[in-house]
């Protein structure tokens, strides 16, 4: 976009000319309570004060990953009491499939079409378009791609899947949510077989999808919970979670499964730290369904095809994917920040900070609407 941005505050960021931008994009759901929440700042500060990198990761105790990974594992079920702090999404999900080869002895890493886990070679492996992946190849082996959301995919799941690795709702393929039955067919079946469920909850998570994990809207539990983008409040974090049982396979047979020097620093955990007491204690998700209903309300045009929505996770559809890319930059244009997806050219993305006020949804729809008259 080549926006050179000076500051940022709450909703909105202003570029060096002073333009002032409405900001429905949140950093791609990383930014979840607006740019530099006053609490968050203050902890990082506080943070600066106390301690930066003291030793990697799991030698020393740095209280700000202990009392986070406290806070996040009293909102988790019982068997999600583990914590693995890392550096991003894609750390995460690589430690989660060494995790599951190692915890379950097997080889095989299933994944969907459609879905998208992160860039590093594993992540890349099971990223869910070969648009994406076949110029890096060769990647992982043994790793499958099944159609999302369909019944006769999960026959593939056997004795030597080691896991099977989903979004709950998957974002980059334009806000796809499969129905609670498949859901709870993938759950059965990753039971009956002893492969291990990893749900991704990267972009979904931390409130976006209306509540605060979206697994808990599908009445099942995953084996190993991926988490990122809003974790760190702002800065970088990434982390897995498992149940104690199956994590701690990780400290022998190599002593050290996963090795990370950055992963859990204490300024970032102090950071997400603040952030989770923050959404929890301002109530912000209790609004991100009526915000939601809003923007599907307002944004009718004979140019939007469909809007599909979880929460604050929209997908605005258009008849093709020029039309939808002079939108984004007739936004833009007018000082609204609004963006793609990676596998659906169709549709534009609004993800906004979770904070967004009622006239700040009218305002950014009727400049969208406005877009759409000019380009559709
Ligand atoms: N999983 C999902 C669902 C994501 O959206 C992303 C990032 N877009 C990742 C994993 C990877 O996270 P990161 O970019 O922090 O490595």
């Amino acid at each position: 976009m080549g926006l050179e941005i000076i500051r940022a505050e709450g909703m909105y960021l202003w570029d060096r000319s002073g333009k002032q931008y409405l900001d429905l994009i949140a950093g791609i759901g990383v930014c979840c309570l607006g740019h530099r929440p006053p609490r968050v700042v203050e902890a990082i500060r506080a943070q600066l004060d106390q301690y930066l990198h003291l030793m990697v990761y799991g030698e020393f105790i740095q209280t700000p990953q202990v009392q986070f990974a406290r806070l996040l594992t009293e909102q988790l079920p019982s068997p999600l009491q583990s914590v693995y702090f890392t550096n991003s999404g894609s750390e995460a999900i690589e430690g989660a499939m060494k995790l599951a080869k190692r915890h379950t002895g097997r080889q095989e890493i299933l994944a969907f079409r459609g879905g998208y886990h992160g860039s590093t070679q594993g992540a890349l492996s099971i990223l869910g378009d070969p648009r994406w992946r076949d110029a890096f190849g060769p990647l992982l082996p043994r790793v499958g791609h099944l159609e999302f959301n369909t019944m006769e995919s999960l026959g593939r799941i056997g004795s030597g899947t080691a896991c099977v690795v989903t979004e709950t709702i998957q974002a980059e393929a334009g806000v796809i949510a499969p129905d609670p039955e498949w859901m709870k067919a993938l759950r059965a079946r990753c039971d009956e077989t002893g492969a291990l469920l990893v749900l991704d909850e990267v972009q979904c998570g931390f409130g976006r999808n209306g509540s605060l994990w979206a697994f808990n809207s599908f009445g099942i539990v995953p084996d190993i919970l991926i988490l990122g983008k809003a974790l760190g409040g702002g800065m970088p974090l990434g982390a897995f979670i498992s149940d104690p049982k199956i994590m701690s396979c990780l400290s022998h047979d190599p002593v050290l499964g996963h090795i990370t020097t950055f992963g859990g620093h204490p300024v970032c955990c102090a950071a997400g730290l603040a952030a989770l007491e923050s959404l929890l204690e301002g109530k912000f998700i209790d609004s991100v369904q009526a915000r939601g209903a809003l923007f599907s309300r307002l944004l009718v045009h004979p140019g939007i095809r469909q809007v599909r929505r979880r929460g604050l996770m929209i997908a605005v559809e258009f008849a093709d994917p020029a039309i939808c890319r002079k939108v984004i930059a007739g936004c833009i244009q007018s000082g609204v920040l609004v963006d793609w997806f990676l596998f659906a050219p169709h549709c534009l993305r609004i993800a906004p900070p979770l904070i967004i006020r009622e006239e700040e949804v009218r305002q950014g729809c009727a400049v969208l609407l406005e877009a759409c008259e000019k380009f559709s």
